[in-house]
């Protein structure tokens, strides 16, 4: 318990120092608590010191967690792969989706969307590394996938996620992070709605923030290391 709120607090202080740092207001970076592979009553421990929106990969651990977990007013996010055979629960159970990133799941999501929910708020996940990865939009279909994604009923854009391959290079790092940034604003200044940078993890999260990130997905920070054999 004392762990997870410590935990919670280090993570708050370094977004609070890397927000001061570029001049920016901290309270401009929400905190995603990525809970993958932990079990609901660490999420229990972690909402109970103040943390209200989590991160889940996978569709089935995330949905037993969350029946577990019904009482408490969590916001879940989707930040994993998704299968075209998963979008009817993802759009029933999630608050916002991240790794958007074909304009058919969209329109999936957007249908099964319930409409006693407000739309279902999504990022666009970008491949800012190149060869190195293979998941997200190319930066330059982003703006095609956007326009298109603006338009579904059951959706409201949001902004833009990426996962950049990590490195070390704090220089590469903030380019990549740059890169998505830019995107952005140019997809902002055609007149989409766009608040929203989702980019930064445990390693990365200060590069992020001096980029621009308004959300920050923090796992291991948080929670600990993941056990390997599992992912
Ligand atoms: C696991 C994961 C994170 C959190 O990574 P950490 O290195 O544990 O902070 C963030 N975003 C996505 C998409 C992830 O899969």
């Amino acid at each position: 318990m004392t762990t997870i709120r410590a935990r919670l607090q280090a993570v708050d202080g370094r977004i609070e120092r890397a927000a001061r740092a570029a001049g920016r207001p901290p309270d401009d970076i929400r905190l995603v608590a990525v809970s993958k592979t932990f079990p609901a009553e660490t999420i229990r421990q972690a909402h109970e010191a103040g943390q209200r929106d989590f991160g889940e990969n996978y569709l089935q651990e995330a949905v037993g967690k969350m029946e577990l977990l019904r009482d408490l007013p969590i916001e879940w996010h989707y930040i994993g792969p998704i299968q075209s055979n998963k979008t009817r629960q993802i759009a029933e159970r999630f608050s916002w989706v991240h790794s958007l990133d074909r304009l058919k799941i969209a329109q999936r999501l957007s249908e099964s969307r319930p409409a006693a929910l407000a739309p279902l708020q999504v990022c666009i996940q970008v491949n800012v590394s190149g060869e190195a990865s293979k998941s997200g939009v190319e930066p330059g279909d982003a703006p095609a996938l956007a326009r298109e994604v603006a338009r579904l009923p059951g959706l409201r854009l949001r902004g833009l996620m990426a996962i950049p391959e990590p490195t070390d290079d704090e220089a590469l790092q903030r380019s990549r992070f740059r890169l998505l940034r830019e995107l952005k604003e140019g997809i902002a200044a055609s007149g989409l709605p766009m608040d929203t940078l989702s980019m930064g993890m445990t390693d990365d999260l200060e590069s992020a923030i001096a980029e621009g990130a308004t959300m920050v997905r923090v796992g291991r920070a948080i929670f600990g290391e993941r056990d390997r054999a599992r992912r």
